[in-house]
């Protein structure tokens, strides 16, 4: 039998594509290797997300937006980016915007859970654990062959099983980009000072570091550090730890004490050569992996399917070859903007040359004097 959509991979952008598509009625079938632990409100997820507003409405469309806001989900009204070596500061409130927030602040655990949950309700068959073995495809649709001996036949596949895509090594689409030799430090801190709904980035010659505003008043850190210097942070003790944060972040926030675990993400730059082979597209992560300075990267996922299901709401011939590119340019076109200009802004930041030093106090400038460029780009960003 053959169904119209397997999805391989369920994390927030496999299960939220899953779950748009058996929205639009087509018949969906996913492939997630591991078996998620279940969300705890007691032990938040380290890995954290700054959901735009285009896609919390995507979220809200599926029906899971207010299972998730009601379970632990945090606004931030404002924004705040700096550089240590000086100059302006752009700042950003969401009522310039006649908005009541720019985003949500929200645990990918949370996300994952949920999503997943409502799926067999959507009438999504679900395989967990299970890994795909072998893929063959022709012009009709594709055959999945599971390590588990079972067999799917589909009309279309769509990979979003992560940065080391099995599906995509398998289809022979290449990656091009590079390696920060940067990790991602995250864990949760208390702030002195109340964090003020904002969401806050200091950019260090080492690499940004951004305190994100969670309920109960915490703030969920990233600090994207070189690899020496991100293991040495990890080896301290609490203590040593939350003074070397506090002074890293310029004191803004007045004393910072941990009190979760930290975690450490390898950071890297990586785009598949395409978004699409044959029959299958490449979805989120496994087609972009983007530095998390701009907190894009779950962002661009979703963004993603959101555009699968505008090319499916078209209705008859949605899968046809030639449309399928047309969604295929247009994401890799999207995402290769936003990948290169998230690197450009690396580039130019984590770096104490003289030059790039002086460049970056007047580019803050030069966006926070020019309100329309500051605008449409925030707007861009954000999502609204
Ligand atoms: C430090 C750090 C901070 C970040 N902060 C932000 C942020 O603030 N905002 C933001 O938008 N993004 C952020 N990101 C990026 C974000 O984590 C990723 O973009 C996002 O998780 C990608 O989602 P995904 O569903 O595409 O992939 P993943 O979350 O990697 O999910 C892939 C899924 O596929 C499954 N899988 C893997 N292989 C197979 C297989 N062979 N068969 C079946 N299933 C398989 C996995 O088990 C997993 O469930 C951050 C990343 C880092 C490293």
């Amino acid at each position: 039998m053959q169904v119209d959509v397997v999805v391989v991979g369920g994390g927030v952008v496999g299960a939220a594509c899953a779950l748009a598509l058996a929205r639009q009625g087509l018949e969906v079938e996913l492939v997630e290797a591991a078996v998620p632990r279940p969300w705890s409100s007691e032990v938040p997820d380290l890995r954290v997300f700054a959901l735009a507003g285009d896609n919390v409405a995507l979220l809200d469309s599926l029906g899971v937006w207010e299972s998730i806001r009601g379970a632990r989900a945090h606004p931030y009204r404002r924004m705040r980016v700096w550089d240590a070596a000086g100059g302006d500061e752009l700042d950003f409130k969401a009522d310039a915007f006649g908005r009541r927030e720019l985003g949500w602040i929200v645990e990918n655990g949370l996300l994952v859970e949920r999503l997943s949950a409502a799926l067999p309700a959507a009438g999504v068959e679900v395989r967990r654990p299970e890994k795909v073995a072998a893929l063959a495809q022709d012009a009709d649709g594709v055959r999945l062959e599971l390590e588990g001996g079972s067999r799917i036949s589909a009309r279309l596949a769509v990979a979003a099983d992560g940065a080391d895509s099995a599906l995509r090594r398998a289809s022979g689409v290449g990656t091009c980009g590079r390696d920060y030799g940067q990790r991602g430090v995250v864990g949760y801190v208390r702030t002195e000072e109340p964090h003020g709904d904002t969401a806050w980035q200091r950019f260090l010659p080492g690499g940004p570091l951004a305190f994100l505003p969670c309920t109960d008043g915490s703030c969920s850190i990233v600090w994207s550090q070189p690899e020496d210097q991100a293991r040495r942070v990890l080896a301290l003790d609490e203590a040593a730890f939350g003074e070397e944060l506090a002074r890293a972040f310029g004191g803004r926030l007045g004393e910072v004490r941990l009190i979760s675990q930290r975690a450490a993400f390898p950071l890297r730059l990586q785009l598949a050569d395409a978004a699409m082979a044959g029959r299958l597209l490449l979805l989120g992560d496994a087609a972009h992996v983007v530095h998390p300075l701009a907190g894009q990267g779950v962002n661009l996922g979703l963004r993603d399917v959101a555009g699968l299901v505008e090319l499916v709401s078209a209705g008859r011939g949605w899968d046809s070859p030639h449309r399928l590119q047309r969604w295929a340019r247009a994401r890799r076109s999207e995402n290769t903007v936003a990948a290169l200009g998230f690197d450009a802004i690396d580039r130019v930041f984590s770096n104490d040359a003289v030059l790039p030093t002086l460049l970056r106090g007047h580019l803050f400038g030069a966006a926070a004097r020019i309100p329309p460029m500051a605008h449409l780009l925030w707007r861009r960003a954000a999502g609204l």
